[in-house]
């Protein structure tokens, strides 16, 4: 059966609706509903033929059937959510179907509602009531429409699988979120496939971040290599903690594509939260549409996977560090002093150890009570952080015991900095309700050949325990036993009265 245009309501202003469904009987159904609201209706027995209108006029809602030829109703819905003239037409899915999987893909197709024919006579007027509510005429005409109904359902249907397998493909990066290096490289590995722009960025926040991962298609300028990452909008000061990969591609060239091109940014967020960034770089070529919108789509479908990279991460962070202080915790590290020996026998450098214990802890506890105590320990930390250089390593080893892991140094210069920070500890600021002073009793140790990190920490713990025995609030180093040995550290107790010291070191209290 041919189109037919009614003659509804010939008022200027007027909705304009597409009637598609291949039963005639139902068409005029849905007409008899419609003219109760003085539409200006138009009918179409099959969805090539609702194609083939759009090509000729304007509409602002359609109610079509799914089943139907060879374009469904969702191919239709599809076609008119894909096109950016006719996004925005209001569209109405009937379906006759019981079946699940034909009411979860009509939902899906993007309509604004899905109606069953059973639930018609009572629904579908309210339903285009409230669709239709604050919308007014669309009195455009698109012209740039052209195609055959077939050639424009395949380009959507291709438009679309192209989506959902970059989609697909994102998500799959799932498999690399326990380690943000590599997952950066794979991101701009895959964005580098669909996206022809010379460089890209990925710019991570959370946890760990930030950081910035950068592919890059051919060398970056050699004489400014950072005028190439500040162009990209890299904070100078980030600049450092840049992955770069570069993808040699004598296509383009050097320097010159660098600065002054145009660059396009998307935000990677999950709801509110911002998780990172994506951008491309153009050099001195403008993006092409279809990169942005690929960058884009990337963008979107990353915001799932970037948050769980930083669930892993913060995970990741609750096991290496102590609740209380933040600090690495023991079993960290442990670790990292294993890894930080290996590291010092291979360069050949020096590394020492520092094991500070609080002085009469227990005594500030019994005094001031636990929590006192607890905010005098959070104090200590955050004065060893500040203290130490940035690549040493601050843990919390026990109770009141901390290790810093000092690398690359000597042990001449590693006493002195023992004794600065004992000195530095010592007037750590006073915590509310704490006590007025503290002290801290440090022992030092030197790596030395043949030496584990097992014996290493045995060795500061003597030293420790000498530094006790000694009168407390001092540094002591290993090895060096005999220098001024005392027989006994006569010391004031708090009733004023001497109190003997043996020297017997006190067991550390681990947590
Ligand atoms: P010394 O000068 O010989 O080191 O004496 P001390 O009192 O510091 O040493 P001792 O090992 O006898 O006591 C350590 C105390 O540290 C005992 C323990 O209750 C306390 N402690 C351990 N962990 C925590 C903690 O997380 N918070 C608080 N408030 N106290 C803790
Ligand atoms: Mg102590
Ligand atoms: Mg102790």
């Amino acid at each position: 059966m041919p189109s037919q245009v009614r003659q509804g309501s010939e008022a200027p202003r007027t909705f304009r609706v597409l009637v598609v469904d291949d039963s005639a009987s139902i068409r005029r159904r849905v007409v008899q509903k419609l003219e109760t609201m003085s539409f200006h209706i138009t009918e179409a027995s099959s969805g090539e033929e609702a194609l083939g209108l759009t090509l000729e006029q304007t509409f602002d809602l359609v109610v079509s059937d799914i089943e139907m030829g060879a374009i469904t109703g969702v191919q239709l819905c599809r076609v008119f959510r894909g096109d950016p003239g006719m996004a925005d037409i209001a569209f109405v899915l009937l379906t006759a179907a019981k079946e699940a999987k034909t009411r979860f893909w009509g939902r899906n197709a993007g309509a604004d509602v899905y109606l069953a024919k059973e639930d018609m006579d009572e629904k579908l007027l309210p339903a285009i009531e409230k669709l239709m509510e604050g919308r007014s005429p669309r009195d455009t005409i698109r012209p740039e429409l052209t195609g055959t109904p077939l050639e424009r359902v395949s380009a959507v249907l291709e438009h679309h699988l192209f989506d959902v397998v970059v989609q697909s493909e994102v998500r799959r990066l799932m498999d690399h979120v326990h380690d943000r290096i590599g997952f950066g490289e794979k991101v701009l590995e895959l964005a580098a496939e669909v996206v022809g722009c010379p460089y890209l960025v990925l710019q991570l926040l959370g946890p760990g971040g930030p950081t910035y991962s950068i592919r890059a298609r051919g060398p970056w300028p050699e004489d400014n290599p950072t005028a190439g990452l500040a162009a990209l909008a890299i904070p100078e000061q980030n600049l450092g903690a840049a992955h770069t990969t570069i993808e040699p591609d004598p296509k383009f060239g050097t320097g010159q594509h660098v600065v002054g091109g145009r660059s396009h940014t998307c935000e990677i967020r999950v709801r509110d939260e911002k998780l990172g960034a994506l951008q491309v770089f153009g050099g001195s070529n403008v993006c092409a549409e279809t990169d942005i919108r690929s960058v884009e789509l990337i963008a979107d479908a990353l915001g799932v996977v970037v948050k769980s990279l930083f669930l892993v991460e913060e995970t990741q962070l609750l096991a290496l560090t102590d609740g209380l202080t933040g600090l690495y915790n023991r079993r960290h590290a442990s670790k990292r002093l294993e890894e930080e020996i290996a590291r010092a026998r291979r360069n050949n450098s020096g590394l020492c150890v520092a094991m500070c214990d609080v002085d009469h802890f227990k005594a500030i506890n019994d005094e001031f009570g636990h929590s006192a105590g607890d905010r005098v320990l959070q104090q200590i930390a955050t004065s060893l952080t500040e203290y130490v250089r940035r690549n040493d390593i601050v843990s919390r080893w026990g109770g009141e015991e901390f290790l810093v892991i000092f690398s690359e140094i000597k042990l001449t210069a590693a006493r002195i900095v023992a004794e600065r920070l004992r000195g530095r500890l010592a007037s750590t600021p006073q915590v509310d309700g704490g006590p007025e002073k503290i002290s801290v009793s440090i022992g030092l140790a030197m790596l030395r050949p043949g030496v584990t990190a097992h014996t290493l920490i045995e060795q500061a713990d003597q030293a420790l325990y000498r530094a006790k025995a000694r009168g407390r609030n001092r540094v002591e180093v290993a090895g060096e036993e005999r220098r001024n040995k005392p027989s006994a550290i006569i010391e004031k107790q708090d009733n004023g009265k001497p109190k003997q010291e043996t020297g017997k070191p006190k067991q550390a209290d681990t947590k």
